[in-house]
């Protein structure tokens, strides 16, 4: 005669599997979140964030900055803001030099 498992068993193991298809859910969830996080910045990477056209990167002292020939607006990268404010007072008027 077969021994059937007992209903605390029978819960028990049904939690189990709850538990392994939630984990895997979320697995699943996060790694659709990446890809979509990557194919969003494959797709806007180094783009104007105000028209879309390319951006160009141009590198005056140690300060790389990234332009938009197309809207004519500047973008700086983390810390790049920082470099600026620790530059010889001027050094504004002369990178704005550059570009007009
Ligand atoms: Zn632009």
């Amino acid at each position: 005669m077969p021994i059937r498992p007992s209903d605390k068993e029978e819960e028990y193991f049904a939690r189990q599997q709850a538990e392994l298809k939630r984990r895997l859910a979320e697995e699943a969830r996060r790694k659709l979140e990446a890809e979509e996080r990557e194919r969003a910045r494959q797709l806007h990477y180094m783009k104007c964030p105000k028209c879309g056209m390319d951006l160009q990167e141009i590198g005056f002292s140690d300060v790389r900055v990234d332009k938009c020939f197309s809207c004519g607006g500047l973008w700086l990268d983390e810390g790049e803001l920082d470099r600026i404010l620790d530059k010889e007072a001027g050094f504004l008027r002369r990178l704005r030099s550059i570009f007009s």
